[in-house]
């Protein structure tokens, strides 16, 4: 299955993903990830990337693009994969019609996790990470069993830099400007469906898979 998941940021990409990832068995390509990736190993485009996300920004076209195009084409993307964070501009949505068709591959769906901007905020600034695993906590409506530990695998958690309210603020206008325009964009190709994402996460989960399969998880 290819699926393309899209909502602005704090919607519960990352989370739905990774419950996707363990029903379908399919990877899950995060750009966020990546750059997080590379910066934590302070490769160039890791620093490259930082300047951006650091200020709430997207990270240029190009480099997005050349970024994704690598992933998608390791061998574990063939048979499927879930997109998170990516395209965030129409100009990588054409992009990646064009990669698509490429690799002869149409995505299956578009799934557009909605919530309120009201609840974002407080979701992104409670947000908490493993530092090793990357599982995604929240200090309220997902805590750790112990704090700062990770459930999963012991790790410490972290706070994303640019989880700060004023980042965020500025990431949802980003989101706003440059990503809602591509809603648009897949719904005139007949793939998308909306999710309402203001439900528990097990909520939002079977509203996905009834939508990718028509049957209850
Ligand atoms: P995204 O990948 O879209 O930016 P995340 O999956 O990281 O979003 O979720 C953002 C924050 O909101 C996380 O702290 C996560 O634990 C929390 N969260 C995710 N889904 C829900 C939900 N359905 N209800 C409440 N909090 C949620
Ligand atoms: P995310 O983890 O999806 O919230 O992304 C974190 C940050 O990474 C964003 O605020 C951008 O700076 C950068 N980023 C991730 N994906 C993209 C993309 N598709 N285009 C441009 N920048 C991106």
């Amino acid at each position: 299955m290819y699926l393309l998941l899209m909502g602005p940021p704090g919607a519960g990409k990352g989370t739905q993903a990774a419950k996707l990832v363990e029903r379908y068995d399919i990877p899950h390509v995060s750009t966020g990830d990546i750059f997080r990736g590379a910066l934590q190993e302070r490769t160039p485009l890791g620093l490259e990337a930082k300047r951006y996300m650091d200020v709430g920004a997207l990270v240029p076209d190009q480099v997005t693009v050349g970024i994704t195009r690598e992933r998608l084409a390791k061998s574990d993307c063939i048979g499927g994969f879930i997109l998170d964070g990516f395209p965030r501009t129409l100009q990588q949505a054409h992009s990646l019609d064009q990669m698509l068709a490429k690799m002869g591959i149409r995505l299956n769906k578009v799934v557009n996790i909605v919530v309120p901007d009201q609840e974002l905020i407080p979701r992104l600034t409670g947000r908490r990470i493993c530092q090793s695993c990357g599982a995604t906590y929240h200090m309220e409506f997902r805590p750790p069993a112990q704090p700062s530990i990770c459930d999963r695998c012991g790790g410490e958690l972290y706070q994303r830099t640019d989880d700060q309210e004023e980042t965020v603020r500025e990431r949802l206008e980003v989101y706003r400007l440059q990503t809602q325009p591509l809603i648009q964009y897949y719904q005139e190709r007949d793939l998308y469906s909306e999710i309402n994402g203001a439900q528990s996460t097990e909520a939002v989960f079977r509203d996905i898979v009834v939508s990718l399969t028509g049957e209850e998880p």
